[in-house]
């Protein structure tokens, strides 16, 4: 994050007077408590100073990349997930393609009659299922399709760098976000390369 004038000037402060309180602070800025309060709540908020209650404000010594790293680690799969693209197993590969175009996805899901998770089709599974083959409608996704227990999952309090790290490994696109049912594994989100993406830009201009 991008610290104002003042914001850095309180720092310093705190770091070669700390413990010291509010009033104290605003005393050697000779600003009003209450002008510097959003300050403080910003650096508080960010991690780089601590108060405590009754003593005062430290610097906690942390640079600006160890807190984003800190902030990064706590980042959750429910929070960032976006809605799942499903077609069931006896679609055929015809309609998965186009509901891949509908959905404008590279990856769908594939459930069964209780909506749980059977399968996963990428663009080149459908791409391969296609060459050669003149009725796309005659062959159902289920026999295309990676197939349970090979599907690589997420759960929505698995942490986010976790989910990336399996698409690194797995060199895959994109998982599904499932929880577990009686009946089997809900498909409720997914992750993908561009939720990653958008993240990484989002932190860089400081909108999460
Ligand atoms: P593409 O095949 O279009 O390059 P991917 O890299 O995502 O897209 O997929 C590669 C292969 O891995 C495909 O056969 C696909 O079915 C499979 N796959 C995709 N996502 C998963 C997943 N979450 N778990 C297991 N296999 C997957």
């Amino acid at each position: 994050m991008e610290l104002s004038d003042r914001q850095e000037k309180i720092i310093v402060i705190v770091k070669e007077n700390g413990p010291i309180t509010g009033e104290q602070i605003a005393d050697t800025l000779s600003l009003s408590r209450a002008t510097l309060r959003p300050d403080l709540a910003i650096l508080t908020m960010a991690g780089f100073l601590e108060a405590r209650p009754r003593v005062g404000y430290f610097y906690t010594g942390k640079t600006g990349s160890e807190l984003l790293t800190e902030k990064i680690k706590k980042y959750k799969i429910k929070a960032f997930q976006s809605v799942p693209v499903v077609v069931k197993e006896h679609s055929s590969v015809y309609d998965a393609i186009s509901t891949m175009f509908l959905g404008d996805v590279g990856t769908l899901f594939v459930v069964d009659d209780n909506s749980c998770l059977t399968g996963v089709l990428s663009r080149k599974d459908l791409l391969r299922a296609s060459m050669g083959q003149k009725d796309l409608d005659a062959v159902p996704v289920h026999i295309i399709m990676t197939r349970m227990p090979n599907i690589t999952i997420c759960e929505p309090e698995d942490l986010l760098i976790d989910g990336a790290k399996k698409l690194i490994d797995k060199q895959i696109d994109g998982l599904p976000v499932v929880k577990e049912t009686k009946q089997g594994l809900q498909v409720v989100g997914r992750i993908t390369k561009t939720t990653i993406t958008k993240v990484f830009v989002e932190l860089i201009m400081d909108e999460i």
